[in-house]
């Protein structure tokens, strides 16, 4: 699948592409932490099936993976309470941005899916399951670190800290959910974790390496074991690829073609199941909070590639 093509011509073509991008997004500026970010960044790293890396552009820069994380901790919900969790979260596109409230009302207080923000907070409600928020948090660092085999990975606490100064909106979104009997701690002790989650710092190689249990069937290619099913890896893959990027999620896969989730930090992490786990960042978003040149990027290196869920070649 991969024989014949020169991967690292490729992203290095697409690095210089983007690097003349003029119309970058617009980075978030609602979290301190992330405002200050240079939109001039591009990185993108390439694993694949076989361990091989590529990468181009600023690839070894850390950048706050933020919503990207619902990925591991939808992971590490569904290995403690299983298939239970569709309870308590649905698994339906939402259409709506990523900090909505409106469907809850209506819904019962039982969130469209775990990549907006009302359903990442139950999952991380299910997380904390009745320990103290510092030692969920650690479950969540070590988990990732774990998935990417790098123990360098860690959580920018000034990010965090700003998450929950500005917070206002996820604390509106606990409280409501725990109106309705869908939060089983309390509102702080959730948002903790939820917010220390969106502060991991992670590189592109870094976040492409944790993403290759996606690839690879649930399996963690270093150690063969499963870190899920290959029917819940299939799961994973099938919610990124319908609400990986909130209400633009349509429009990426309409583009690109590949279950992704985003976070507006700017980065994307993507999956071609058998064949690559890929991250991308520039910190530059379009108007529905996701990487303008990151979801350009993926688009060039579908074409380029012929990458694909939707046409496998
Ligand atoms: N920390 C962010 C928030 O909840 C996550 C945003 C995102 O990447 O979607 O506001």
């Amino acid at each position: 699948m991969t024989g014949g093509l020169d991967l690292d011509a490729i992203l290095g073509e697409i690095a210089a592409d983007m690097a003349r991008e003029e119309d970058r997004g617009k980075v978030a500026d609602y979290i301190p932490g992330l405002a200050g970010v240079d939109p001039r960044h591009f990185g993108i790293a390439v694993v694949l099936a076989d361990g091989s890396m590529h990468v181009a552009g600023d690839a070894d820069v850390p950048f706050s993976i933020q919503s990207i994380s619902k990925v591991f901790a939808l992971t590490i919900a569904l290995g403690k309470v299983g298939d239970q969790l569709w309870r308590r979260v649905g698994h339906e596109p939402s259409g709506s941005a990523f900090n909505s409230i409106v469907q809850l009302e209506a819904e019962h207080g039982i969130p469209r899916n775990p990549f907006i923000n009302a359903g990442a907070i139950v999952v991380s409600d299910v997380i904390l399951g009745g320990s103290r928020p510092t030692e969920a948090i650690g479950e969540i660092l070590r988990f990732t670190r774990h998935l990417a085999s790098d123990e360098s990975i860690r959580i920018d606490e000034d990010v965090a800290k700003g998450e929950k100064e500005t917070g206002f909106r996820n604390m509106a979104l606990a409280n409501y959910m725990r109106a309705f009997g869908n939060l089983d701690h309390a509102a702080e002790d959730v948002l903790q974790v939820y917010f220390n989650q969106c502060a991991l710092s992670m590189t592109c190689r870094q976040l492409a390496m944790a993403g290759r249990y996606l690839m690879a069937g649930g399996a963690h290619p270093d150690t063969g074991h499963n870190v899920v099913s290959a029917l819940r890896a299939r799961r994973i893959n099938a919610l990124m690829m319908m609400c990986g990027h909130y209400d633009g999620s349509g429009e990426f896969s309409f583009r690109v073609g590949m279950p992704g989730k985003s976070g507006v930090g700017g980065g994307i992490l993507a999956v071609v199941p058998g064949i690559a786990s890929l991250a991308v960042w520039s910190p530059g978003l379009n108007d529905r909070g996701n990487s303008q040149l990151g979801a350009l990027a993926l688009q060039q290196l579908a074409v380029a590639t012929g990458w694909s869920v939707l046409n496998p070649r």
